[in-house]
């Protein structure tokens, strides 16, 4: 038996070739040499496509190398129509938010230093203050994220005391976080009242006891439930507990800042009548509808934001300077409500009207079909994502493939700038919505590359 195996070159010999040789002035040597054996070992998993001559020896270890060299965190289009796509970054950030990070990262700031007087200043004052004017709010934090601020608000009220929830809110919110988990590790003994589908007023007030820290009311974000359903509203729940009784805790989730009824999403709790319905803490996350970087953003009274502020977690949960840079940077946005809709990329990709979605695909279409592709463009159901609007279908339009769905879908995610759509009974589509329009023309190269 002739086995191909047996007759495949060493490293050495393989290193020591015109191809490999060229490649060792670009890259430094051990990588080269890790690229020689990826190669080697493909070759003999796979040794009926072994390289027949050194110049197909020196493509396929360049092809290595470049894997190699590959950074993990990569930039990709996301066609797939979820808008606020979890897995795949959630909001990108408006490019007054990129600016600020940019010139923040870039040098010194002064993010704990307070320029009048000269002294050690609070990196928690950098976005208080907007957030107090565009929520209403008496006081505000930011942490690490939206589970950190729910994390820090239970730890701070109800820490070794209990903490009150509905059954109908121990929900999963995705990405094996439960509430109930984030509640018993702030270290709240947690006390289930109601059943999953009802629970009322007199529910939770017979559980409270002199132990009590909080009630914890969460934000159905990523389901609704119909039927034979009751909820006791955080609104009734604060009025119930009294000015200075027992905190409420809000967890709404996305943090909307602006109503989006106008273009057809509606039921999304706007974050400033959150904070008006007298919860202690609201809890909102930065990177969902508010369109920001990854933040969580708790909202609430002047009292409990500043026993929050000294509990020693939130030195844990603190967020970095280029998070407080694009953050401020984003909710400055928000002054114009206008301005917030074009220049958010999260709201602009929501509110953009069908019929220019239904365009861009056009073009994109247009552009596939004079290099050969057969498309066609097709009308598409796309949805907000991220855990807001959970029933809402958003119309868009989307470019469908012929042919095998499957293997293109694989094709696009791997290539070298990678495009994620989805595939629809049995088609491939790649959904404009959730494409911000400036990046059509890459979208459609990209696109264009991955099939050559
Ligand atoms: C998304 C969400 C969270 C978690 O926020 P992250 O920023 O993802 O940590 C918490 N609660 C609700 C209701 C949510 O929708």
């Amino acid at each position: 038996m002739n086995d191909p195996r047996r007759s495949l070159p060493s490293v050495d010999a393989l290193l020591r070739a015109a191809p490999a040789r060229a490649l060792l002035e670009r890259a430094p040597r051990q990588l080269v040499v890790d690229a020689v054996r990826d190669t080697l070992e493909r070759v003999r998993l796979d040794p009926a496509h072994a390289p027949r001559d050194d110049g197909a020896w020196g493509k396929a270890i360049e092809a290595a190398l470049e894997e190699r060299q590959r950074l993990s965190l990569r930039a990709l289009f996301n066609a797939t129509g979820v808008v606020l796509h979890t897995n795949l970054g959630r909001a990108p950030l408006p490019a007054a938010a990129i600016e600020a990070m940019r010139e923040i990262a870039a040098g010194y700031s002064n993010l704990e230093y307070d320029l009048d007087r000269g002294a050690r200043g609070s990196r928690h004052t950098h976005c208080s203050a907007l957030l107090r004017e565009l929520t209403g709010a008496e006081d505000a934090l930011v942490v690490n994220n939206g589970a950190a601020a729910l994390l820090l608000a239970v730890n701070t009220l109800a820490s070794e005391r209990e903490a009150v929830v509905s059954r109908g809110e121990l929900v999963e919110i995705g990405g094996s976080f439960r509430i109930p988990d984030v509640m018993a590790r702030g270290g709240a003994q947690l006390v289930e009242v109601g059943t999953t589908n009802r629970t009322h007023l007199p529910d939770y007030t017979a559980a409270l006891t002199p132990r009590t820290g909080a009630v914890v009311k969460v934000h159905r974000s990523n389901f609704t439930m119909h039927g034979f359903v009751t909820d006791v509203s955080v609104e009734e729940l604060a009025t119930a507990l009294g000015e200075g009784g027992v905190p409420v805790v809000s967890d709404l989730g996305s943090g909307l800042l602006l109503p989006l009824d106008e273009w057809g999403l509606r039921g999304e709790p706007l974050v400033r009548d959150a904070v008006r319905s007298g919860a202690a803490v609201v809890t909102v996350s930065g990177d969902k509808l508010l369109g920001g970087p990854q933040a969580g953003i708790a909202l609430g009274k002047r009292d409990v934001i500043e026993r929050m502020r000294a509990n020693p977690l939130t030195r844990a949960l603190r967020v970095d300077k280029l998070t407080l840079a694009a953050l401020e940077a984003t909710l400055r946005l928000y002054r114009e409500p206008a301005r917030a809709a074009r220049e958010i990329p999260t709201l602009a990709m929501l509110t953009t009207p069908v019929e220019r979605v239904r365009e861009r695909a056009t073009a994109l279409q247009s552009r596939l079909a004079s290099a050969g592709h057969r498309t066609s463009v097709v009308s598409s159901d796309a949805s907000v994502g991220g855990g807001s609007f959970p029933t809402s279908r958003i119309p868009s339009a989307a470019v469908a493939f012929e042919g095998d769905a499957v293997a293109m879908e694989a094709a696009l995610r791997r290539s070298e700038h990678p495009v994620i759509g989805r595939i629809e009974d049995g088609r491939l589509l790649l959904d404009l919505r959730s494409v911000p329009e400036n990046d059509d023309a890459s979208l459609a190269s990209a696109v264009l590359a991955a099939f050559a």
